[in-house]
Formats: C-alpha cells, structure tokens, sequence
C-alpha cells in the first residue's frame, strides 16, 4: 500500500494507525530510507539507530544480503534519473524496471501481508505502477489552507535538531496542486487509487478506516486501538517520515484548524486561487 499526497496532509497518522491493523506492517517513507537510513544511520520508529534496529537489518538480510553503501548509492543514483515530478507524464525510461525492483524486493523482505510504504510522492507512485508492482495507492487529501499554514510552521526534527523545511502559503499551494494532480492521473491510468480527506479521518477514524480497508480489499477487521477520538498506538519501524512516527501511545484524533486564525487573509486568498479547481473537487470551499 502507498500513501500518496503533499507533506503534512495526515499520512504519517494515517499510516500508524493503518499500521495498527492485523497483517499490516507500515514501513514510513521508504523513498527517503536510502539516504536517512541506510548512509546518514538516522533513527528508525522504534528509537534505534537504523543500522541497529532488528528489524531492519532483518530485512536488508533478506533483500539485499545487508546494507551497504553501494546498495544505497545505487538506488540514489537510479532515483535522480528515474523517479521525478516532471517525468511523469512519460514515465519510461530505461531504468525504472531496476528501481522499481529495489522497492519491491524491500517490501517483499519485510515479511508481511500487507506492506505500507508514505513515501507520499506521486512520482514514485507513478514509478511503482508503470513497472507492474502490486500496489495500492491510498491518496490522502488535506485542506490546502490548513496544509499551507503547517509549512509556514518552525518545526525541529528530531532526529538532528535541525528545523524541517518550510514552504511559503502559495509554494505549498502549488506543491499541493502538482502533487494531488498527478495523483488523480495515476487513477485516470487505470492504477488503484483510493481518494481519503484527513478531515474525514480526524472526525469518524473507525469508519474511515474500516471503509479505507474494505476498499482496499483487506480484512475489516475490529479496531480495539481506537475508542471515540483517541487511538493507542504501538511502536513502528517507520525508516523516514514525520516527528509523529516517533510517538507510541494515546494520540487524540482531532481536527487542527489552526489556519483559520494563523493564516493571514491574504496568503488564504492566494492559496484559495492557485488551488482551485482541485480544491473544490475535494470539497474544500473558499474561505470568505
Ligand atoms: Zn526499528
């Protein structure tokens, strides 16, 4: 399964608690895994550095026969030819079969039913597709405005300390625009594409995520970790991703509208402007 959408939309969320389900293993963002993980030995979901967790060496075992820097060089080195934005319209490229194997011998060494990589890119996704991978695509909408003002937000990443990027209102409104666009082409491809609104997440979870499972085909299986708003998490091995992969515990599901008072009129108008028509599509309407 491959989460798909502009940062800060709620994928990390979605996944922990997707991750929650019986058979299901949420992986984090795999795309940034080579880099963060494998060559800069970030910290893995479950605290360890990655090249001490278990679980990871277990799977480099088993599809690489260990991490190694030449492993992580090579993906790197076939992403940037292979795995961007603007290739997506005409993604062949000679390539992308070898890509495209290097997720999938990953997903299939992590031993799971049901494997969830955030990567949250629609050009991997698209990458993923067009090179026959079993995948099903979950594209997770937010709010433009709301996505806008997290950008705008100081946030430190704790895995250095140093602060995570930050996006002007309308860089993010294009961002959001190009992102969710190429998603909805993917679906026009004919990939499976599942559209879910964080918002609709935040505000009924169980029946979100039990109609998020049956159209994906998997066990709809009872929820125990979730009661009302507030959901128990467990811990992950999420190689990359946001702060909240970190987090094992209760979390309280609800909706942040911080934007409504944070974001100045002028940056919702322009947000308002360059995200429409999609916007709408979503059923997100002009602020006033
Ligand atoms: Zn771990």
């Amino acid at each position: 399964m491959y989460l798909g959408g502009l940062g800060r939309s709620g994928t990390t969320l979605l996944e922990r608690l997707l991750g929650e389900l019986p058979g299901v293993v949420a992986l984090g963002e795999v795309v940034h895994l080579w880099e963060r993980g494998v060559l800069a030995q970030e910290l893995c979901g479950c605290g360890a550095a990655f090249p001490a967790c278990a679980f990871w060496s277990a799977v480099g075992e088993r599809a690489f026969g260990g991490w190694t820097t030449s492993v992580a060089g090579r993906v790197l080195t076939l992403r940037r030819r292979v795995d961007r934005t603007r290739r997506i319209p005409r993604i062949a490229h000679p390539d992308l079969a070898e890509y495209a194997q290097a997720y999938q011998m990953l997903y299939t060494a992590a031993g799971a039913p049901v494997v969830i990589d955030s990567s949250k890119h629609a050009s991997l996704a698209c990458c993923l597709v067009a090179a026959g991978v079993d995948v099903s695509i979950v594209h997770v909408v937010r709010d433009p405005r709301a996505v806008a003002h997290s950008w705008g937000r100081t946030v430190e990443r704790p895995e250095d300390g140093h602060p995570m990027t930050r996006w002007s209102p309308a860089r993010t409104a294009v961002h959001w625009t190009a992102q969710n666009a190429a998603l909805e082409l993917l679906a026009g491809r004919g990939a499976r594409v599942v559209r879910v609104r964080y918002e609709d997440l935040v505000a009924a979870p169980v029946d979100t995520l039990t109609g998020l499972a049956r159209r994906l085909g998997l066990a709809t299986a009872e929820l125990p970790f979730i009661d009302g708003s507030t959901a128990w998490l467990g811990p992950s091995h999420t190689a990359s991703g946001n702060p909240m992969r970190f987090h094992v515990g209760r979390v309280e599901l609800r909706r942040d509208d911080a934007w409504v008072s944070g974001l100045a009129v002028r940056d919702r108008r322009a947000v308002d402007l360059l995200t429409w028509p999609l916007r709408a599509r979503y059923g997100y309407r002009s602020a006033a």
